[in-house]
């Protein structure tokens, strides 16, 4: 047997090289040049810069395995002390976000959605059928006043809307911590903790490794524009041209739908929404910025008036990030709440995101390295009536014998979630 995998991001790469240990013969075609997808991690004027995802939350999942596995642990560095001070924009000023200042201080939360707050063990479990937005489910255990904390907590994530996204589809373990719980309050206090790590070299240490141990090498350049059933009832992979790029017995998509090879005739991809995200990275000299950068960074809820959805303090969180005496931030905009904003042209954003940052950070010179990367589809927004996609999914593998879908419109957006999908999914296909 042998399959064709379509795109070299995690996901596709994860399920090759799982099915390559089983003995079975994988091919991964890539349109671009490099391997990684959305991970991607460059040398710039002596700074590092991920293009794409800067950490990963690492548990005691998949992914940690498959990072001990690939030899890469030694590679693996986790946030600096120094970064475990989160910040929240309230009111246009910085503010520390810990349960104290949370319960205690009226910097973050009004006396009465505190009060409000600590009834949550009270409420009542909802119903298990009933999907519900973000917004529906913080309103109706936290009460209404923590929204912009969770359109927050949204914006670092998903760049996404609270009042469309599923919480049964976009956080099943928060849905998932009620159920079993009865309360988030009691389930947070087991849940296992998460730091956030990267690679000393990058990010892309990990697409690069899992490349490099598939016994056949990705084929880049290689846009796979139509699939097609052969009279054998295999798989035809076709150019732009229309020309026969390769015949396998099974096919694997992990290429965003929007990019994703037209399907026989008769058959179309379910629609999804993508969030645009436009990712800037500022450096500075040390000294011309008078914040201490104590922390990961700051998330900020859409009631603010702000260009940003949130900056990562990137060279507080790990070494090696920045040359000496200068800090690197990484800057966050658009999503589905100012999408206008990914798209304005490179100068007007990086003055308008480094104007904000001057009054946020106190700043006195001007950045003297700013990279800029846009994502016109960066993250899929498992939005309410997501089941449905994932259904439409699901017919199609039923409909098309040999085709199957992976990535993070399927499994979940973060990056261990992208990796144990397509793990999961690769360990689950028959090959006989
Ligand atoms: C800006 C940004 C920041 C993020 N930050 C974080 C973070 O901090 N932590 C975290 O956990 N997650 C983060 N994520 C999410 C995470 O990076 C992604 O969800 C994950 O990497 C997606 O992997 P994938 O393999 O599903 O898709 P992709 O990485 O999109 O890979 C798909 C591949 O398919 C290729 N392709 C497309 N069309 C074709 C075609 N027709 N033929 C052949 N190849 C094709 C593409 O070139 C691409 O290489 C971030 C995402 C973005 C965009």
């Amino acid at each position: 047997m042998n399959i064709g995998i379509l795109g070299a991001g995690l996901a596709g790469l994860s399920a090759a090289y799982e099915l390559a240990k089983r003995g079975v013969t994988v091919q991964v075609y890539e349109r671009s040049h490099h391997v990684g997808g959305n991970v991607r991690t460059r040398q710039v004027q002596g700074y590092l810069v991920e293009e794409g995802p800067a950490t990963i939350a690492l548990g005691e999942g998949t992914l940690k395995a498959l990072i001990e596995e690939l030899g890469l642990t030694e590679a693996l560095i986790g946030q600096q002390p120094a970064a475990y001070k989160r910040y929240l924009l309230r009111k246009g000023r910085l503010r520390s976000v810990s349960p104290r200042n949370l319960l205690f201080s009226g910097k973050i939360l009004p006396l009465a959605a505190r009060w409000r707050l600590l009834h949550e063990p009270w409420v009542r479990t909802s119903p298990l059928a009933e999907e519900e937005s973000l917004a529906h489910f913080v309103s109706r255990r936290l009460g209404p006043g923590c929204l912009p904390l969770a359109d927050a907590f949204v914006s670092g994530i998903y760049a996404g809307d609270i009042h469309r996204l599923s919480v049964q589809q976009a956080f099943p373990r928060l849905a998932e911590m009620e159920q079993r719980h009865g309360s988030l309050f009691k389930a947070v206090r087991k849940l296992p903790r998460r730091q956030p790590h990267s690679f000393a070299a990058g990010m892309q240490t990990l697409p690069v490794r899992l490349a490099a141990q598939l016994p056949l090498p990705v084929r880049l350049d290689t846009p796979v524009a139509a699939l097609d059933h052969t009279a054998a009832g295999q798989w035809q992979l076709l150019d732009t041209d229309g020309r026969e790029i390769a015949v396998h017995d099974h096919v694997l998509v992990t290429t965003p739908l929007h990019s994703a090879p037209r399907l026989p005739l008769g058959h179309v991809y379910p629609k999804v929404t993508y969030a645009p995200v436009t990712l800037l990275a500022l450096g500075y000299t040390r000294e011309a910025v008078r914040h201490p950068l104590d922390g990961f960074g700051f998330l900020v809820p859409g009631d603010e008036a702000s260009g940003l959805l949130g900056v990562q303090f990137i060279s507080s969180i790990f070494p090696g990030r920045a040359p000496q005496s200068k800090v690197l931030l990484g800057c966050f905009v658009g999503g589905s709440r100012q999408p206008e904003l990914a798209a304005l042209p490179e100068t007007e954003l990086v003055s308008c995101i480094h104007r904000e940052l001057s009054g946020l950070l106190g700043i006195s010179a001007l950045p003297e390295l700013a990279h800029l990367v846009r994502y016109p589809a960066a993250i899929p927004q498992y939005n309410l009536g997501y089941v449905q996609v994932q259904g439409a999914l699901d017919t199609l593998e039923r409909q098309l014998p040999g085709l199957h879908f992976a990535g993070n419109y399927r499994h979940g957006v973060s990056v261990p979630d992208t990796v144990a999908g397509a793990i999961h999914w690769a360990r689950g296909l028959q090959v006989s």
